[in-house]
C-alpha cells in the first residue's frame, strides 16, 4: 500500500489469492469468496506473516539480535515467527504456554525441524508468561544481547499494520473483479487481524463490515481489545480515526463445547463441508470455527440476500495433523 510509510521486510508470498467458492456458495445460497492467507508462506502459511513483516522490520531497525515471542503449545504465530527469524538469521526463543507434550506434532514438529529454542511454561494465564518474559529479557540484556519481544499473536498496533495493508490488497483484487465486498469474516484469537482490517476499511473508505468470530474470549473482551489495537495502529500510521468498542462486531457463540484450542463438532463439520465442496482445507482451532460461525449466521439470515462475503482464511493447517489425527470424522 502506498500510504504505509513504515519499515517493512518482505517475508510473505503476496498478494494471496482471492477466490470465488461456487460450490459452497450454491450450497449456502450466498456468495462466498476465500482470501487465501493460508498461503502466505513461512513454513506453511497463515495470517501472522503479514504482521511479522512490520514487527521484524522494527526489530531489525532497533538492532535486535534475539526475538522472543509466546503462544499456545500449537501456536501458528510462534511457528511463523521462528521461520521468519531463520530466514533473517535472527536468534529466536519461543515461550509456549502449556505442558510439554509427549510427542511433537503439527506446529511443534515444524518448530523442532527449525531447531527452535522452545520453553514450555505451564501456567494458567499470560500474566505469568509476561513475568517470565520480563525475567528472560533482563537476563539476555545482562549477557549483552539485544532482545526484542513480540506479544502473543503479534497483536499490537504495529503488527496490525500488516492487515491494513492486507485490506488494501483485498480491495484492489475485489475492484479488479468488479465486486463490492459486503462482509469480511475472520477468526479472532488475539485481535490484531480484525484491528488491521478495521483500520484498512476506514482508510480505504469502504463500507464492508468486519465480522469477527471469537475462538477464545467473550465478545465484550475482544471488542475492547480490537478497538484498542486498531486505535494504536491508526496512531502509528498517523491517521485521524476514532475506533470504539461498540463499532466492532464479534460473535462468541462458536468457541465450541471444549473451548480454545480444542476442535468443536460444528467446526469439524465446517472443515469437512469446505474440503468436500471446494478442496480448501481449514483448521480446527481458528478457521474451522470461524466458518462454522459464518454458516450459522447465513442460516439465521444475518446476511442480506445477494451479499458478497469474503472469508479470510487465516491458515492454521499444521494443527490439523495434531488434533484430528485420531478423531473419528464421521
Ligand atoms: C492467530 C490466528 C488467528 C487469529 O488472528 P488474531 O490476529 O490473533 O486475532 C486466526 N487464524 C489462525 C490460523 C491463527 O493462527
Amino acid at each position: 500500500m502506498n500510504g504505509l510509510k513504515l519499515p517493512r521486510i518482505k517475508l510473505c508470498q503476496l498478494p494471496t489469492g482471492l477466490e470465488p467458492a461456487p460450490n459452497l456458495s450454491k450450497k449456502l445460497g450466498i456468495n462466498i469468496y476465500f482470501k487465501r492467507d493460508d498461503n502466505t508462506g513461512l513454513a506453511i502459511g497463515g495470517n501472522k506473516g503479514r504482521k511479522l513483516e512490520f514487527l521484524l522490520a522494527d526489530a531489525v531497525e532497533k538492532g535486535a539480535d534475539v526475538i522472543i515471542t509466546t503462544g499456545g503449545v500449537q501456536s501458528n504465530h510462534t511457528r511463523m515467527t521462528c521461520a521468519a527469524c531463520r530466514k533473517l538469521g535472527l536468534e529466536v526463543i519461543l515461550i509456549l504456554k502449556g505442558k510439554r507434550p509427549a510427542t511433537f506434532q503439527g506446529n511443534l514438529l515444524l518448530e523442532r525441524l527449525m531447531d527452535a529454542d522452545i520453553r514450555f511454561i505451564d501456567v494458567p494465564s499470560y500474566d505469568e508468561i509476561n513475568s517470565a518474559v520480563d525475567e528472560l529479557i533482563d537476563k539476555l540484556k545482562s549477557e549483552d544481547k539485544r532482545p526484542y519481544y513480540i506479544p502473543v499473536g503479534g497483536s499490537v498496533g504495529l503488527g496490525a499494520c500488516g492487515y491494513v495493508d492486507g485490506a488494501f490488497e483485498l480491495f484492489k483484487q475485489a475492484d479488479m473483479q468488479d465486486m463490492d465486498i459486503d462482509y469480511i469474516v475472520n477468526a479472532v484469537g488475539s485481535g490484531g487481524t480484525s484491528a488491521g482490517l478495521e483500520v484498512g476499511v476506514r482508510l480505504a473508505k469502504k463500507d464492508s463490515k468486519i465480522i469477527g468470530i471469537s475462538v477464545d474470549e467473550e465478545k465484550s473482551v475482544f471488542k475492547q481489545d480490537i478497538a484498542r489495537i486498531a486505535q494504536d495502529c491508526a496512531d502509528i500510521l498517523k491517521i485521524d480515526l476514532s475506533i470504539l468498542p461498540q463499532d466492532i462486531i464479534v460473535f462468541d457463540d462458536y468457541i465450541g463445547e471444549h473451548g480454545y484450542g480444542k476442535p468443536s463438532r460444528k467446526g469439524i463439520e465446517a472443515i469437512k463441508l469446505v474440503a468436500q465442496t471446494e478442496g480448501i482445507i481449514l483448521d480446527p482451532v481458528y478457521s474451522g470455527k470461524a466458518m462454522a460461525g459464518l454458516i450459522d449466521l447465513v442460516k439465521k439470515g444475518y446476511f442480506e440476500e445477494g451479499s458478497n462475503i469474503v472469508f479470510m482464511h487465516t491458515g492454521g493447517t499444521p494443527a490439523l495433523f495434531d488434533m484430528l489425527v485420531d478423531k473419528k470424522l464421521d
